[in-house]
């Protein structure tokens, strides 16, 4: 299959359906090789533009996937519509489904203390017969980091989550990429948060009249500054759109 992206402000983002995203998904897990997926949002993106290594790591996933409405506008902004939004956290809950039925082992790494082994609990709640084969928190001093591989390969688990939040997640699974013998490896956030209830979701509805931002603002007035990068974003876009048309021509 041949690599369907879009470029938005030097990131490579697939164009790519949930469905389609899932399926690869589901491939990688069950190829040997470890191979990388990253979810990024616009505050993800806008961090990439002025940091050379983050865009590299980013350009050298298996897939990148327009997770937040953001993207998909900025998508169609730049004349290059991707299907639709493919967020991280509605990702791996397809995927455990699927890996739920195949046995294969899932490792949870990641967020606050005891926050990954909650939300183990709640994924064998929802997906009987997945496997989680291990778990580990997300603060930790850089010493540490050889124990946590060890840990994690020893696991036999052909799956990683890797919740630490964006730079960090996407740079410490392309620090160990070598050294890890897991087949797939995912950044994807606060998904650990919202598995254990540490952190909710919007309500359906939200998600489906594209409002998710909208909800985490009201939650978390405090998260201001992160949205205030979501009209910087664009204006960044746009300005991205002028100059290619003009290189372009
Ligand atoms: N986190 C972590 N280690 C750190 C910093 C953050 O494990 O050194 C975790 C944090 O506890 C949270 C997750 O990273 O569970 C991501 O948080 P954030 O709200 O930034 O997620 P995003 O909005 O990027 O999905």
């Amino acid at each position: 299959m041949s690599k369907n992206t879009i470029n938005i402000l030097g990131v490579e983002v697939d164009s790519i359906t949930f469905r389609d995203a899932l399926d690869k998904a589901e491939q990688l897990v069950k190829s040997q090789g470890t191979s990388m997926i990253f979810t990024p949002n616009p505050e993800i993106i806008m961090c990439a533009k002025d940091d050379a290594e983050m865009r590299n790591i980013l350009n050298s996933a298996d897939l990148c996937t327009a997770d937040g409405i953001g993207v998909v506008y900025a998508s169609k902004i730049l004349k290059k519509p991707v299907p639709e939004r493919v967020a991280g956290f509605d990702l791996v809950c397809a995927l455990l489904e699927r890996m739920a039925k195949s046995g294969d082992g899932v490792f949870l790494f990641g967020a606050k203390p005891g926050v990954a082994e909650a939300a183990k609990a709640k994924m064998e709640e929802k997906y009987p017969g997945i496997n989680i084969a291990g778990c580990n928190d997300g603060y930790f001093k850089p010493e540490d980091e050889p124990q946590i591989v060890e840990k994690i390969n020893s696991s036999g688990a052909k799956l990683l989550l890797v919740c630490l939040g964006a730079p960090k997640q996407e740079k410490w699974i392309a620090k160990y990429r070598e050294k890890l013998n897991v087949n797939l490896c995912m950044g994807v956030g606060g998904t650990l948060d919202v598995f254990a209830g540490t952190a909710k979701r919007a309500p359906k509805i939200f998600i489906k009249l594209n409002l998710e931002w909208a909800y985490r603002f009201l939650k978390n007035p405090s998260r201001i500054g992160r949205f205030a990068a979501l009209p910087k974003f664009v204006i960044e876009v746009v300005k991205f759109r002028k100059k290619k048309a003009k290189s372009d021509k």
